[in-house]
């Protein structure tokens, strides 16, 4: 069947290499349903790999030398596989982190190719186009050097990639959500086991993402801060991760720490511990407690982990006033990017368009509004 993506960046590679691809890889972005922040404290997160995934066609070569070129940036980028150090910036350097990584644990052998990327998971929006781009280079080079690497391992390798390479400290969840995810089902991801478990969607209930499309200039900063504020307060509770205290043991300590810590940490808490909730909500098909749930969570966010926006808080008006909205809330890591809405069947399209009109109204910027479903993780495509 004609598959226009497909022959888009067949024509590219075409253009770019003078020759045909031979080796297609995709890996999903994904959304949290709930569980914002929770991962790097070992918490849980209810985690949805989506049907938005960025694909590389690929082309091996017999030198030692990737070259990239990405169809979202219009950029092109070359490194060698045996630098020692990173040699590049920007998008291309989360391809070298992947190969480095996977260099240094010894998978062997590494192969130099051509490639095209593209991607349909918006670019820094809190959806994780960044471990969308990991996975599918992992699951390219596994298959360009014929090895297999165990899923949560090739997980926590991404993960690597991006805090060791590229220098952004995220947790797990991720890489864990672009590699193991199945279609069909969101998972409730344990991000100290680092295993999960199904948990099935009510099939009356659209996952709506509400893209602000707000430039996100404090995402990487605070980011750091938020994390070294939640590993201050584990330290003065004297656990290893926020994911060791209950929240009666919490409340009988909070007024030992500092007022900013002390929020940090009851937002990690409760969230971590509302993760479980939605998870059963969903199943239950319990709309009540779906909206209860994702409203305190966005409160939560807003006022005690302080990751909110004056673009987020329109968006929630917006999503909350229009028709069908059972419940929503933010995702991602906050400070603009998406938020998430669930959505009444039958109520998408007067949904999307009252979320449009009075977003536009509000803030005068253009939103993106659009469901999503469950999707395959990270896999090789047919050739
Ligand atoms: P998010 O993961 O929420 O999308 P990040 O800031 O973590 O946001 O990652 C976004 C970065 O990942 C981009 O700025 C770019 O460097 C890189 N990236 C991801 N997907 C692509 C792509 N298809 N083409 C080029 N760069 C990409
Ligand atoms: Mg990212």
């Amino acid at each position: 069947m004609f598959d226009p993506r497909r022959a888009q960046l067949a024509q590219v590679f075409a253009q770019c290499y003078g020759s045909e691809p031979t080796q297609w890889v995709r890996a999903p972005g994904r959304v949290d349903l709930m569980g914002s922040h929770t991962d790097y404290n070992q918490g849980f997160v209810l985690t949805l790999p989506i049907d938005r995934d960025t694909w590389i066609a690929a082309r091996p070569t017999d030198a030692r030398r990737v070259r990239l070129v990405s169809l979202n940036l219009d950029e092109a980028a070359e490194f060698n596989l045996d630098d020692p150090a990173p040699t590049t910036t920007g998008f291309a350097r989360y391809v070298q982190g992947v190969a480095m990584i996977l260099h240094r644990e010894g998978f062997f052998p590494l192969t130099g190719f051509d490639a095209v990327i593209h991607s349909t998971v918006p670019l820094r929006s809190g959806l994780s186009s960044s471990a969308a781009l990991e996975a599918a280079t992992a699951v390219l080079l596994a298959a360009l050097g014929g090895f297999n690497v165990e899923p949560v391992r090739l997980a926590k390798l991404c993960q690597r990639a991006e805090n060791e390479i590229v220098g952004m400290q995220c947790g797990i969840l991720d890489q864990y959500s672009s590699i193991l995810g199945r279609a069909g089902t969101a998972v409730v991801l344990d991000c100290r086991q680092l295993t999960h478990r199904n948990a099935p969607l009510p099939t009356d209930v659209h996952i709506v993402i509400c893209n602000t499309c707000a430039p996100r200039e404090l995402a990487g900063s605070e980011y750091g801060e938020r994390r070294a504020q939640c590993e201050e307060g584990a330290r003065q509770l004297g656990v290893a991760y926020l994911r060791d205290v209950s929240i009666e043991q919490f409340a009988r300590r909070e007024r030992e720490l500092s007022p900013v810590v002390a929020r940090r940490c009851r937002f990690i808490i409760e969230e971590s511990g509302r993760v479980g909730g939605l998870a059963h909500a969903l199943t239950q098909n319990d709309r009540a407690a779906i909206g209860r749930l994702t409203a305190a969570s966005y409160a939560g966010a807003r006022d005690l982990f302080e990751i909110g926006a004056p673009a987020m808080d329109a968006m929630m008006r917006a999503m909350l006033g229009s028709p069908g909205v059972i419940g929503a809330r933010q995702t991602g890591a906050g400070f603009g990017g998406c938020l998430v809405a669930f959505v009444q069947e039958g109520e998408l399209e007067p949904f999307v368009a009252h979320v449009q009109r009075q977003y536009v109204a509000e803030t005068g910027m253009t939103p993106e509004v659009y469901p999503v479903s469950a999707a395959d993780g990270a896999e090789v495509l047919p050739g």
